[in-house]
């Protein structure tokens, strides 16, 4: 991908901007670009560079991406919006072509490391409470401030506010700009001494965060995890570049599989309300480290097929009038509003689920699957609002305290196979 029309190469120490912003190491790669930590001399802050790839239909992408961006960084302090903040974007010529170039706020791992840190068994409630809280922050502001709907929402999207501060660190003169330019060096050198201990830096952060101070993939037990009181987790939503408007939408299939809503793999038209389903699925995942739905193609049935069915097992039949309004109802559903291939459905409602699988008590299980069942409604128009989930009682916390006392190990939910085919 290092060739005309590609992602532009980055060496540590190269300058950006005529020499504002100087890269630092990597922090990660999309398909359409890669992202760097880099100081900025102005402002003397951290801060993540996006580099686009080069060929036109890529420019094309970053320049959504930022009229996304600068839209809902303008004006209001987004920093309490749980949003990322676009700062500055540029053009920089390069062999592989013209790159176009966003800074952005520097952010923390993703929800998803946060997950696999944590070795896929659900963080506990009350932290699973202030991420949801934080989200729907971000959710709010976006639909209800800019009619703006993100159509991507999921783990890897949410990233936690940084507990790393390079500015403020005592490797801060290894990695600030006055360093030699360390060319070349990524393999060896000074280069990599500070790559390991920021990496070592970010281990900790996280660490922390999920409560392990002792070393990430040891043995420590559930009971460290629970013990993350006092940690203010906090994040923000990122990745705008399949964000549209509500009243101009770019993608008929918007939205990562397992997110997916049943009225995108329907074609039934879709609003904020998407955004809502995709939610409830990331607030399961992270009480319980699996994914809600994981749809797969069976002998006979598509994986649009069995992600229906899943549904259903879970949520109950969908109305007929839902089922039958979409422009691909007629692949998957007979007149009455049955699924054509897959007959049977072993109903296994949620609240019972979290029992049975996830060990969370009768309790937890009522108050948890009470807030998360209204926003997996088929009706898309029957979900509540990022506005009106913010006023529901579970994130207030004010039930029992008691704490998601899951122990089971991961056994991957794997709903498919309760199906009687
Ligand atoms: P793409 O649009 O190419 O998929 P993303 O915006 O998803 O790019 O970014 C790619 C990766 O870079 C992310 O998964 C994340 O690991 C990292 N990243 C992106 N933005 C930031 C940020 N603001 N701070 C830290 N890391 C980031
Ligand atoms: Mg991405």
């Amino acid at each position: 991908s290092y060739r005309k029309g590609g992602y532009h190469a980055v060496r540590i120490g190269d300058q950006f901007a005529g020499g504002r912003y100087i890269a630092q190491r990597k922090l990660g790669w999309g398909q359409f670009s890669t992202v760097w930590l880099a100081y900025d001399t102005s402002t003397s802050a951290y801060v993540a560079l996006k580099i686009q790839k080069s060929a036109a239909q890529f420019v094309q992408a970053a320049l959504h991406e930022i009229d996304v961006l600068a839209s809902i960084s303008d004006g209001v302090d987004v920093n309490s919006k749980c949003v990322v903040q676009l700062i500055d974007h540029f053009k920089h010529a390069g062999p592989n072509g013209q790159h176009l170039c966003m800074v952005i706020e520097f952010l923390g791992d993703s929800l998803l490391r946060l997950i696999k840190y944590n070795r896929y068994k659900g963080l506990p409630l009350n932290k699973v409470r202030e991420i949801c809280h934080c989200i729907l922050i971000g959710l709010d502001y976006l639909h209800r401030e800019h009619g703006i709907i993100h159509t991507d929402l999921k783990p890897e999207n949410v990233l936690l506010i940084s507990t790393i501060d390079p500015a403020k660190d005592p490797v801060k003169s290894e990695v600030s700009p006055i360093l030699e330019r360390p060319e070349g060096s990524i393999n060896g050198g000074v280069t990599s001494l500070i790559e390991k201990k920021l990496k070592r830096r970010a281990r900790r952060a996280v660490a922390k965060i999920s409560g392990r101070t002792a070393s990430i993939g040891g043995t420590e037990d559930q009971k460290s995890v629970r013990n993350l009181d006092g940690i203010d987790v906090r994040c923000k939503v990122v990745d705008f570049g399949n964000a549209c408007w509500a009243d101009k939408q770019f993608a008929e299939e918007i939205q990562t599989r397992q997110y997916r809503a049943p009225e995108v793999i329907l074609q039934a038209g879709y609003s904020f309300s998407v955004d809502m389903w995709s939610f409830a699925c990331i607030a399961f995942e992270l009480a319980t480290g699996d994914m809600l739905f994981t749809p797969k193609v069976g002998q006979g049935f598509s994986e649009d097929e069995d992600h229906l069915a899943l549904m259903m097992e879970l949520l109950g039949k969908m109305p007929r009038k839902v089922a039958t309004a979409g422009a691909k109802s007629k692949d998957f559903f007979d007149r009455h509003g049955d699924l054509k291939r897959i007959r049977r459905l072993k109903f296994w409602p949620l609240s019972k689920l979290l029992v049975d699988r996830y060990k969370f008590s009768q309790s937890d299980a009522h108050e948890f699957s009470e807030f998360l069942l209204p926003l997996l409604d088929f009706v898309p128009e029957k979900r509540p609002t990022a506005q009106q989930c913010l006023q529901h009682p579970w994130l207030r916390g004010t039930e029992s305290n008691e704490k998601n006392e899951s122990s089971v190990e991961n056994v991957g939910v794997g709903m498919s196979n309760l199906k009687i085919k």
